[in-house]
């Protein structure tokens, strides 16, 4: 076919899905933050017609053979062929599924995540587990369909982190095993405590409310193309790189809760904010995976939120909008007590070091899970097996233990879990490397971090997906993924801390 038309045809295609992307980004926004709960109904109708849509599109054999096209044409610049073949590699998860039972598993889902909260709230295990069961086997045969050769989970892992499998988690993971564990353990064991109290101490809502918007702007979190909203779960929604929208919580009796989750989904927005404008609306906006996305999200929060030199900077307006809670504090005793460490049940409240920990066990019982060498019966035993080998810590209740995430009651999210570790990981690189650059703790102290954000913009965030998560690193470190970056950081951070 004629090389014009066919890419006329690709740009039809991407504003097409760009504008049902538009769409539901809107309602899912909207849903989370200010919808009337009357709306559900009519939502949920329009919804599941958009979803139509899409899937319509994506499977309808012309636009199949074009993407096809171009995703291998010679003629097309890099962009476009890795914008296409990113479209593809989304298209193909589903391509093998008929649409029949491809809707069975949605409502499998939308009920299981019901049975799920409730099964949660009344530490009922049994009340959940017939339904893990049929979202297990629903994920195998899915995996049937597509013909993923070799060990389903590998083939899970790669959807969520292109060319990552078993054999590469596994030699991450083992790292952190030798390193982290031993560590965390040596540290619960020396009986040294940092009090935490103040971490408990009532940290009243309106000045929680300035210090997010404060400490936002100090990343450049530009109000004219960015906003934040209140919602159950923090999180954020790019739908452009001038309409980034992210949420936030107040917990008045755990600030940390509320301040570090700003702080985490400010860099999801900043990484957005500042792609390229151009890729607005193409399949390259975004980040390339989900590690990367959860590297800027926690290079933000720990790497810079956590440290010494941010607090240098800050503590002082922090003392002015918390003055009785803050006293007898000064910025080096509150970087102490924001790092202290401390093995938690809920992986949502782990420190910077305990952590990875959380997502090694989930890993662990996942692969076990997928290939069938786990009985489904048998999960809270391994799980809280597992907690007391890792983290020193077995929880007395399911609802503690491996009822705790939402994220088994939909099966599309097996092997997403494991990104959030890489995602630390990655992000220790990048820090390694934007120190040979930049004096980081210089410009901090000095309330500089705009030399912090503009090193992220230059070697990461303007590409959006462009690169694959592995290109990234080779181009902005100089050097492939290695995990030592991460363990020694951690290591250094926290032996400091505690010896
Ligand atoms: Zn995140």
């Amino acid at each position: 076919m004629n090389q014009d038309l066919l890419f006329k045809q690709f740009q039809e295609f991407e504003d097409r899905v760009a504008r049902l992307r538009y769409a539901m980004s809107i309602i899912g926004w909207d849903a989370a933050t200010r919808a009337p709960k009357g709306g559900l109904g009519y939502r949920a109708k329009m919804v599941g017609g958009l979803n139509s849509d899409m899937y319509a599109l994506q499977m309808d054999p012309q636009n199949l053979s074009m993407l096809e096209a171009v995703a291998t044409g010679e003629s097309f610049s890099p962009g476009v062929r890795r914008s296409a073949q990113l479209h593809l590699k989304n298209i193909n998860k589903i391509r093998y599924i008929p649409q029949e039972l491809y809707a069975q598993n949605s409502e499998l889902l939308a009920t299981s995540g019901r049975v799920w909260e409730d099964a949660k709230a009344n530490n009922d295990y049994a009340m959940f587990a017939p339904y893990l069961e049929k979202i297990v086997n629903m994920l195998k045969k899915f995996l049937e369909l597509r013909k993923a050769e070799g060990d389903p989970y590998d083939t899970l892992l790669g959807d969520f982190e292109e060319n990552w499998n078993t054999e590469r988690y596994d030699a991450f993971f083992d790292a952190l095993k030798k390193s982290i564990v031993p560590l965390a353990a040596r540290i619960r064991e020396s009986g040294r405590k940092i009090d935490d109290s103040l971490l408990y101490a009532h940290f009243p809502r309106p000045q929680q409310e300035e210090l997010v918007n404060y400490l936002v702007a100090q990343f450049g979190f530009d109000t004219h193309r960015a906003i934040w909203d209140v919602s159950v779960h923090p999180f954020t929604n790019s739908i452009c790189p001038t309409d980034v929208r992210m949420t936030v919580r107040f917990l008045e009796n755990y600030f940390p809760a509320s301040l570090f989750a700003a702080i985490h989904e400010c860099g999801h927005a900043i990484h957005n904010l500042q792609a390229n404008p151009a890729l607005a609306g193409t399949g390259l906006f975004g980040s390339p995976s989900m590690a990367l996305a959860e590297s800027q999200s926690r290079f933000l929060e720990n790497y810079i939120g956590r440290s010494q030199a941010f607090w240098d900077a800050h503590f002082p307006k922090m003392w002015t909008l918390f003055p009785e809670q803050l006293k007898s504090y000064d910025s080096e005793s509150f970087y102490q007590v924001i790092n202290r460490s401390k093995s938690s049940f809920i992986r949502m409240e782990a420190d910077e070091l305990t952590y990875p920990l959380h997502i090694l066990l989930r890993y662990e019982l996942e692969r076990e899970i997928i290939n069938g060498r786990l009985a489904i019966s048998d999960i809270p035993k391994a799980w809280n097996d597992k907690s007391e080998e890792l983290l020193g810590i077995r929880p007395d209740t399911d609802t503690l233990g491996c009822l705790q995430d939402m994220h088994w009651s939909s099966s599309s999210s097996f092997g997403y879990f494991p990104t959030y570790a890489l995602g630390s990981a990655y992000g220790a690189q990048f820090y390694a490397a934007m120190k040979k650059s930049v004096d980081v703790d210089k410009a901090l102290r000095e309330g500089e971090t705009a030399a912090v954000t503009g090193w992220l913009k230059e070697n990461i965030h303007q590409y959006g997906k462009f690169y694959t998560p592995d290109q990234v690193l080779q181009r902005t470190t100089g050097s492939a993924f290695d995990v030592k970056y991460y363990t020694d950081y951690l290591t250094e951070k926290f032996t400091a801390l505690y010896f």
